[in-house]
């Protein structure tokens, strides 16, 4: 069973190691990170009380760079899982040739249960916690689940104070952009698997999905938080370019341009359908995403008939049929049963390992493949890697400037595996390990040729 997030990531090192001649080596040093870090930190909270939290900062690997991985708020964050999610940062920085290693952190609390003073006051104490081993040149956090551009800033801020008042902006990404972040960042990882989907349909890849249905494209979106709302926006702006709509006519597509239709979504508060028709699809979909801007849930939005969605049951959430169906929630939320009964043509994945090793052989016998988390959501660390060049370099650049090269560096990734000899659609993610593994062991062997 890979029921252990770490489990699941540690086997999917050794499938990219299956088909590859390297050194058995490398298992050993790809399979457990470098440093291990665990402490309990107490703060202060407003009331007064005393509350003391538990922390981590794992550093997996650094041989191409220093360490990069973000920080997540949740109370479900334990050892195993920043485990996973460092190791899944390393793989990620070679898959996109970015000079970083892999890391994560995390803090063990429900941030929904604390004040912003709280949260902020939580977050300093992490800092000094971690102060000593992170660095702008050694290991560099960012966000991730229940953190934001606000944490960040807070991080750096806290940073520099320990550190004698230093003026360092690069010992963080993921910061708002009146403090050194890159325009860009917060939509860049929902952004990027927006850009796969509509370069794979644009393409007809895989041809069984994409020659059909004159072009238009249905989608089941599971999580609507940072990576989720950016993916919707981002498809629901392609569909405005698209298309020349009239708000009181039947929508004229240009029909060489994909369409996108969002018909299920689901957050942590249920499941939902939406029920509008592809004429109203557009306007529709704005209204729910102004909807979660405002209420960081999608809880309630069925009781106004406005909005035009039925909340329905998880079986009834899976068993829609849709296109493509986009997780971009948390771990392992495709499990057997969900496998079985899950209605789609592709999956791409947003989150981070949400399919267990056991559902994806049930989905490959059901031809249903799989487009992996390392290569589809890599947005958001490759604008971090712009975010970082530009603070260390004092530049700013445009908005147009990062989203362009953000757009190349996805599609150029897709290809570059895609086009290999012996691609295969059902074994995109083994092809992304073994480039990743490959161009690590690449510079182990040049430099650490003791190793092996
Ligand atoms: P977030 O905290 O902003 O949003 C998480 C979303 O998942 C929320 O909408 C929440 O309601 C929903 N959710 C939680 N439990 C759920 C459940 N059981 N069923 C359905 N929905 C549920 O987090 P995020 O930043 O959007 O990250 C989502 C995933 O993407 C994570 O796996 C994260 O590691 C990964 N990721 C994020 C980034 C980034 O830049 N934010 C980058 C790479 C990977």
């Amino acid at each position: 069973m890979t029921n252990n997030f770490f489990n699941l990531v540690q086997r999917q090192i050794k499938n990219g190691f299956n088909q590859s001649h390297i050194s058995n080596t490398m298992k050993h040093i790809l399979l457990q990170p470098t440093n291990e870090i665990i402490f309990n930190f107490p703060v202060k909270l407003k009331d007064d009380t005393i509350q003391t939290f538990k922390g981590y900062r794992i550093q997996h690997n650094n041989i191409l760079g220093p360490y990069k991985g973000g920080i997540r708020y949740h109370q479900d964050v334990h050892l195993d899982e920043v485990k996973a999610l460092a190791s899944l940062m390393s793989i990620k920085c070679a898959l996109q040739d970015i000079p970083f290693g892999g890391a994560k952190g995390g803090i063990q609390f429900n941030p929904r249960n604390y004040c912003i003073t709280d949260i902020e006051r939580i977050t300093r104490g992490y800092t000094q916690a971690i102060n000593n081993y992170i660095g702008p040149d050694y290991d560099i956090p960012a966000p991730d689940v229940g953190t934001n551009s606000q944490i960040m800033d807070w991080i750096m801020d806290e940073y520099n104070v320990i550190n004698n008042n230093t003026h360092i902006k690069h010992i963080i990404t993921g910061k708002s952009p009146q403090c050194g972040g890159s325009l860009g960042r917060r939509e860049a990882t929902g952004r990027g698997l927006g850009v796969i989907i509509d370069y794979m349909m644009k393409n007809n890849y895989p041809y069984e999905l994409t020659h059909e249905d004159n072009k238009l494209y249905s989608l089941k979106l599971e999580g609507l938080g940072n990576v989720g709302y950016y993916l919707s926006d981002y498809l629901n702006r392609l569909n405005q370019q698209h298309n020349d709509f009239c708000p009181t006519q039947i929508p004229v597509r240009h029909q060489e341009n994909p369409s996108y239709s969002i018909k299920y979504l689901s957050d942590h508060t249920g499941y939902y359908q939406i029920n509008c028709d592809n004429f109203d699809r557009i306007s529709s979909l704005n209204h729910i995403l102004d909807y979660q801007k405002n209420h960081r849930c999608l809880q309630g939005l069925e009781k106004d008939k406005s909005y035009n969605i039925t909340k329905i049951t998880k079986t009834d959430f899976l068993q829609g049929y849709c296109h493509v169906f986009v997780p971009a929630a948390l771990e392992l939320t495709i499990q057997e049963p969900e496998a079985q009964l899950l209605n789609c043509k592709l999956i791409v994945e947003g989150s981070n390992g949400p399919v267990s090793n056991e559902a994806e052989q049930i989905l490959m016998e059901r031809n249903i493949p799989i487009i992996p988390d390392i290569l589809c959501n890599s947005g958001g660390v490759l604008v971090s890697y712009f975010e970082w060049i530009q603070n260390i370099s004092n530049e700013l650049w445009t908005e147009e400037k990062v989203l362009t090269k953000l757009d190349e560096k996805m599609i150029e990734c897709f290809d570059k595996i895609k086009s290999a000899e012996d691609h295969d659609i059902y074994q995109w993610r083994n092809q992304c390990y073994q480039y990743a593994i490959e161009k690590i062991f690449d510079v182990y062997s040049s430099r650490k040729s003791y190793l092996f």
